[in-house]
């Protein structure tokens, strides 16, 4: 559980920070990292905690989600509806065994309260989480979203605790996000000089590499062998100029 951070984006109400923090505390999560919270610290999300103060003491205040979720190997964003482009979709559930069988450095990512994440946020995350509510009223308040999260992520911690422990499955650390984000801005960098990405166009095409690597899950020598092959489409151009 300590590998586990929780994400909260451009949250509007003090209150519901503080709701997540209780939610957070009850459930034994305990790293609470806040993107440009609207208004932090604040009495208001003080008194939602209840006894959980010690979590927003200690949260992360940020500016980017970006920086957020800089060292997370696992990054999953919670929706309230369907969007544009499709995305590697899983319930509470199947997520919270994902964190628990992997044991990579995880964060869940919670949108704002009027509009959730942008599509461009959502496309920063390997899976997308939705809690299944009903699709005429789906979506949950922010403190709400969190506790079910929570919920799950510990019971799967308790089932686990009466099981033998499994050794981690790979033999290499899955790469990082920030790793991720410079492996696909040099290849974006070459696939220009090369003309394979339309200058016209050029956003999509990235948005999908985008997803097929984070579907990968790159452990860190594969995108160190992928920034080598860059660097040898590099060289080539130098050799023919
Ligand atoms: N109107 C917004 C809803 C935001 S609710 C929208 O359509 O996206 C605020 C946040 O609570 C969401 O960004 C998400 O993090 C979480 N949330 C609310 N309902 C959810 C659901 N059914 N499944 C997953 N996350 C949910």
């Amino acid at each position: 559980m300590n590998k586990v951070r929780i994400v909260l984006v451009n949250t509007s109400h003090p209150g519901n920070i503080g709701a997540a923090a209780r939610a957070m505390k009850n459930m034994g999560l305990a790293r609470l990292y806040l993107v440009a919270p609207k208004v932090f610290p604040s009495d208001e999300a003080d008194s939602r905690a209840s006894g959980a103060t010690d979590i927003l003491e200690n949260a992360v205040v940020v500016d980017t989600l970006e920086e957020a979720i800089a060292d997370c190997q696992l990054v999953v964003g919670t929706s309230a509806r369907e969007r544009h482009i499709p995305w590697p979709l899983v319930d509470p559930r199947q997520a919270a065994e994902m964190v628990h069988e992997e044991q990579l450095e995880s964060a869940f990512v919670f949108g704002r309260e009027d509009r959730g994440l942008t599509n461009e946020e959502l496309q920063r995350c390997h899976y997308h989480v939705h809690i299944p509510s009903v699709e005429s009223f789906s979506s949950l308040n922010l403190g709400a979203a969190v506790q079910v999260l929570a919920y799950e992520l510990r019971m799967r911690h308790l089932a686990l605790q009466d099981a033998p422990i499994v050794a981690s499955k790979w033999d290499v650390p899955a790469a990082t996000a920030d790793q991720l984000d410079h492996m696909l801005t040099h290849l974006e960098s070459v696939l220009s000089k090369t003309e394979f990405l339309d200058p016209k166009a050029p956003r999509q095409v990235m948005t999908r590499f985008r997803r097929l690597f984070q579907r990968a899950q790159l452990d860190q020598q594969e995108v160190g062998m992928l920034r080598g092959m860059l660097t040898s489409v590099d060289k080539l151009d130098d050799k023919i100029k």
